[in-house]
């Protein structure tokens, strides 16, 4: 199982710290962001001590090759009413893919967008146009993983097909790979207890070749609530059981799995979290 979560990156370590957060946890893999998520204001590579973090990672066999970049989620590549907003979002992808690069990191998760009261056709094929226009030139070997989305007010990306819509009419859907969340499915409407079905329906609509990474949530509301809120594993509407057979599930077994789940008491639940669900196995369950 390759188990991690959401790490910081920050103070003079970046993200040599970030590596350091994740062994903390017993994690073999971690997600960052290259700054603040609420914003688009970046250091230089350089001054990310990532010569430093690679070693340690390299020492504790975790592979780059599952290391996961979030982009922040300020960024609308699906935004038809401000010309300003989607330049902004365009100009920055294009900027991360370089620093992805420069990292060595291969998967970049992305939120589709939103498609602010415009309509989710337009939404979408403005989606198309973004990607198409950070993916022409870029010298990024890795890919951006679309972030499945709850369908909380205008989110785009909240069921398979308009995910499998935005691959399909990209210019470079070798590029392009999935992000499935298990929060936000859960609110956009699909049933985790039945995940075969789930997993069944996202081969048919999508292919199971593009599954690049998973968000291992609980959810704090009921299945189609549209809400995306986070909860603890065990501790929301998709329960334990449920979360436990998904990062045990046999096909995922070389997916990366993220946790986001919310801090407890401005503690990190990761540690616990992460042994909970590594200390049992698919056999168990069956039992
Ligand atoms: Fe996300
Ligand atoms: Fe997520
Ligand atoms: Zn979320």
């Amino acid at each position: 199982m390759i188990i991690g979560c959401h790490v910081s990156m920050s103070g003079k370590d970046m993200l040599l710290g970030s590596v350091k957060e994740a062994l903390s946890y017993g994690a073999n893999t971690f997600m960052f962001y290259t700054g603040a998520p609420q914003n688009t204001r970046r250091k230089p590579v350089s001054e990310l001590k990532v010569d430093e973090a690679k070693a340690l990672m390299k020492e504790n066999h975790i592979s780059l090759d599952h290391v996961v970049v979030h982009a922040p989620y300020i960024i609308n590549l699906a935004n038809t009413v401000k010309e300003e907003t989607f330049q902004l979002a365009v100009d920055f992808l294009k900027q991360e893919l370089e620093r992805c690069q420069e990292i060595g990191t291969s998967i970049l998760v992305l939120h589709p967008g939103s498609h602010v009261k415009a309509g989710e056709e337009v939404g979408l094929n403005q989606i198309v146009k973004g990607l198409n226009e950070v993916l022409k030139e870029t010298t990024y070997q890795g890919k951006i993983a679309l972030e499945t989305m709850a369908g909380k007010g205008s989110e785009l990306g909240k069921t398979f097909e308009e995910i499998q819509y935005i691959i399909s009419h990209c210019d470079y859907p070798e590029k392009l790979g999935v992000c499935l969340d298990t929060c936000h499915i859960h609110d956009a409407g699909y049933d985790l207890t039945h995940f075969d079905d789930v997993l069944d329906k996202f081969d048919q609509v999508i292919g199971l070749d593009r599954l690049l990474v998973v968000h291992l949530n609980d959810s704090k509301n009921i299945c189609h609530a549209r809400k995306d809120r986070h909860a603890n594993i065990g501790q929301g509407y998709i329960g334990f059981e449920t979360l436990n057979m998904i990062c045990h599930h046999e096909k995922l077994k070389d997916v990366p799995i993220i946790l986001e789940t919310p801090y407890i008491d401005k503690k990190p639940p990761y540690k616990e979290e992460i042994a909970m669900l590594k200390n049992q196995t698919f056999e168990d369950i069956l039992k």
